[in-house]
């Protein structure tokens, strides 16, 4: 029997209405005991005194690359980067090659999963075969494999009759659908966001009309069907508006932000830095604001990284040609703490954004430090200041607009199904 004994944190448990100091005890694997000063024999102790003791880290949106693409990560360190991270379960989307648009695809991610990481690995499936959106994926059978969720992420299903079939057929497997939000013919080929910086640069615009308008419209579609719909990475204040308005009237709609929508402009375009490239494009200080009040009122239910590893040698190409993406794991607590530092989220309503919220979105258990529950725990320090360099990270790219930078905020401890798997002293531990 395997007990862990994690002592004298703030326990945040939002689930739970949990904010207080107390012991969490983690024995066979599962949450045993949460409670003041608990009397244990016979335990591993990890000391928490002064740090934040939360559930395990769910990222609902990230790109592993394996199978197809290995040379810019694959499951394995992708997990690794994932516990240093603070994430004991992720979501991976399926634009890898071959497109999980197929129950073996599924399976192979899953058993590789199981061997090589240590985080837990959620696949999500695509919405149509080879996300060409043409053709619905046989979505019961990828459900039975362990899909999640559908999205053809990276893509736009462009074709609204497509979007409505596969909407309804959600319903049947009671899995969301991810949209990703961006109307082909408004993006035009636009590469950073329209706007004055893009003018200055003569890079071509990708406007923020592209997103609202796709927003827009699955947000009707997700009314007709009764659908649950799931927007990924909102960028922009019409999205938020969008979202808002379709939930005050019932609508069945989450969404969820990444930390740099939340954070960064166009601003950091100016040097024509490719790390700053992602689609959906950074926006205004506007579009960047109504984002964060978006979090702050519930509108956004999700904090969740559009972790996506790309080659030096692909990011070393010209502004225009670069692809788009960064990777997040390993700074997304540091990057969106600073949301809790300005009182745009209190602790509890930070911790939520990252832990019941997108468990609830996947329908999985974990997002909880519920007793019986899964022994997935994130220990942290809000206030520990640390310079990072994607170098040392566990990502096999490092492909990150922080590079170099001083962050605040620092994951000291992952724990998933009761074992230690991250100590920022030792390392990833397995
Ligand atoms: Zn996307």
């Amino acid at each position: 029997m395997t007990r862990i004994w994690i002592r004298g944190g703030r326990v945040i448990d939002p689930a739970n209405d949990r904010d207080e100091v107390c012991d969490v005890l983690l024995e066979d694997g599962r949450v045993a005991a949460v409670g003041p000063a608990l009397s244990v024999d016979d335990a591993e102790v990890v000391d928490a005194t002064g740090r934040w003791v939360c559930p395990g880290f769910v990222d609902l949106h990230t790109h592993l690359r394996e199978p197809g693409q290995e040379y810019k990560e694959d499951i394995a360190t992708g997990g690794r980067a994932a516990v240093a991270g603070g994430f004991t379960a992720v979501a991976c989307m399926a634009n890898t090659q071959p497109v999980n648009d197929d129950p073996a695809t599924t399976d192979f991610i899953l058993d590789r999963a199981r061997s090589d990481s240590p985080a837990k690995v959620y696949p999500v499936a695509a919405a149509t075969k080879g996300l060409k959106g043409e053709v619905m994926t046989e979505m019961s059978a990828l459900v039975e494999a362990g899909a999640v969720a559908f999205s053809d992420d990276g893509k736009t299903i462009m074709d609204g009759g497509v979007m409505r079939h596969v909407l309804e057929y959600s319903r049947l497997v009671t899995a969301p659908i991810i949209t990703h939000a961006e109307d082909r013919t408004l993006v035009a080929g636009g590469v950073m966001n329209e706007g004055a910086m893009s003018t200055r640069l003569g890079l071509p615009g990708n406007p923020a009309i592209a997103e609202d308008v796709h927003v827009a419209r699955d947000l009707m579609l997700a009314e007709f069907t009764e659908a649950h719909l799931h927007v990924a990475h909102v960028s922009t204040q019409g999205a938020v508006d969008l979202i808002r308005t379709a939930r005050d009237r019932g609508v069945h709609v989450t969404a969820e932000a990444a930390p740099h929508h939340l954070t960064l402009t166009d601003e950091a375009v100016r040097e024509f830095d490719t790390h700053a490239k992602v689609a959906p494009p950074l926006r205004s200080a506007a579009d960047r604001d109504a984002c964060r009040a978006g979090l702050a009122d519930g509108t956004l239910d999700a904090i969740a990284t559009d972790h996506a590893p790309h080659a030096q040698h692909e990011k070393e190409l010209d502004f225009v040609e670069a692809p788009p993406g960064m990777i997040g794991f390993e700074t997304a607590v540091a990057v969106t703490l600073d949301l809790v530092r300005d009182r745009t989220l209190s602790p509890v309503e930070w911790v939520r954004r990252l832990t019941a919220n997108p468990a609830q979105i996947l329908n999985r258990p974990g997002g909880s430090l519920g007793v019986g529950g899964p022994g997935d725990v994130t220990i942290l320090d809000p206030e520990q200041r640390w310079s990072y360099d994607p170098a040392k990270g566990y990502s096999k790219s490092r492909n990150s607009p922080w590079s170099g930078h001083e962050l605040t905020g620092r994951v000291l401890f992952t724990l998933v199904d009761g074992k230690l798997v991250f100590d920022v002293e030792r390392g990833v531990l397995v």
